[in-house]
């Protein structure tokens, strides 16, 4: 081993599901939007030339939108490079007791990683054999407390009571509920924002909003933990948001009408696909996001993964103690679900 190498920063890093450049392939693997971004997206004036101009550091035009849109001050948002970024920033902002902070033992497989590359010490919670998150399993002594709501791989939602009692137990921590398929299915924890000040939701565009490819992601809270991830960023690089994403996220919170019809479809298809998969012998947790996680009584995950790539359709898959025989399928357009359960009836009837 060579001298220096004792100095480098040695993590595992997340490994995000693949992108295949292939362009004929049904894409289900990594959660993103079968549709396209709003038309005001699509046809928003960028004036380039202003890319000569470093952008606007505190990004007030789209968390003002955001503000508005979810009835908070402007001080009570922060916006990020996807909620990759708020969410990296949240555990360096947040996360710096001695006491290990608690998560899932089946969640985001990012928070380890984070966890890791911070030096967080951390303890996961087992989710109970239904894929359920316990909330006394967060009761004692942490360093703070971080799930997503729904829950993923499992698309199993929690209830505002429960968050509260999470909360209630965990009044000297930050609490942070991970939001990326809320408006999918379950309520906001943002109603709770008034009530508990140790409250931090966390919200993504690259999901219910199609605009994986963006990078957008935000955090609301009380103002003091708002101004602290800003704190934060400001420290480590003033310029996150460049100027084409502020404007295309604007006009992507604009169009609530095209927002809600969009998620409504996704919604549509995966109750129907989640009558297909009964029918052709398949289990899941009732899923309140915008994919399915799914096991077959008879064939095994691994082999039905491999079989429906053959075919060009990617689902995902976590070769993973307790959900290696699991898939995530991400609900894709009424068209591309079709072809996925008539593929599904070839492997495993
Ligand atoms: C997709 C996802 C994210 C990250 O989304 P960004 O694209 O970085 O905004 C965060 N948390 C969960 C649970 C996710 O599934």
């Amino acid at each position: 081993m060579r001298a220096w190498e004792k100095n480098i920063r040695k993590v595992v890093p997340y490994t995000p599901g693949e992108q295949p450049k292939d362009t004929d392939i049904i894409k289900l693997n990594t959660n993103e939007n079968p549709y396209p971004p709003s038309p005001k997206v699509l046809n928003a004036q960028t004036q380039l030339e202003r890319l000569r101009l470093y952008p606007d550091a505190k990004v007030s035009d789209l968390v003002n939108e955001l503000a508005k849109y979810h009835g908070l001050k402007d001080d009570q948002v922060f916006v990020g490079v996807g909620s990759d970024d708020v969410l990296a920033m949240t555990f360096l902002t947040f996360f710096n007791s001695e006491k290990p902070i608690l998560f899932p033992d089946i969640t985001y497989s990012f928070y380890d990683v984070w966890a890791d590359l911070f030096r967080i010490p951390y303890e996961t919670k087992a989710l109970n054999e239904q894929f359920e998150i316990i909330a006394s399993d967060y009761y004692g002594e942490n360093g703070g407390v971080i799930f997503p709501n729904p829950n993923a791989p499992t698309g199993l939602v929690v209830t505002l009571d429960f968050i509260k009692d999470v909360l209630d137990h965990n009044q000297d921590v930050i609490v942070v509920i991970d939001e990326a398929y809320i408006d999918f299915g379950g309520e906001s924890a943002r109603a709770l924002l008034d009530a508990y000040d140790n409250l931090l939701v966390v919200r993504t565009f690259s999901k219910s909003r199609s605009m994986a490819g963006l990078r957008v992601g935000y955090a609301m809270g009380n103002a003091d933990l708002i101004k602290a991830l800003n704190d934060v960023k400001y420290s480590y690089n003033s310029y996150t948001m460049n100027y084409p994403s502020i404007v295309l996220g604007v006009e992507s919170v604009k169009d609530e009408a095209y927002f809600k019809e969009t998620v409504q479809k996704v919604v549509e298809t995966r109750e129907w696909f989640e009558k297909e998969l009964t029918r052709l012998g398949f289990t899941y947790p009732k899923s309140s996001s915008n994919f399915v996680f799914a096991t077959h009584s008879r064939v095994s995950a691994k082999e039905i993964f491999e079989k429906t790539k053959e075919a060009k359709i990617f689902v995902r898959y976590f070769d993973k103690p307790r959900i290696d025989n699991y898939l995530r399928i991400t609900i894709g357009t009424m068209e591309e679900m079709q072809t996925l359960v008539a593929k599904l009836e070839e492997i495993v009837l």
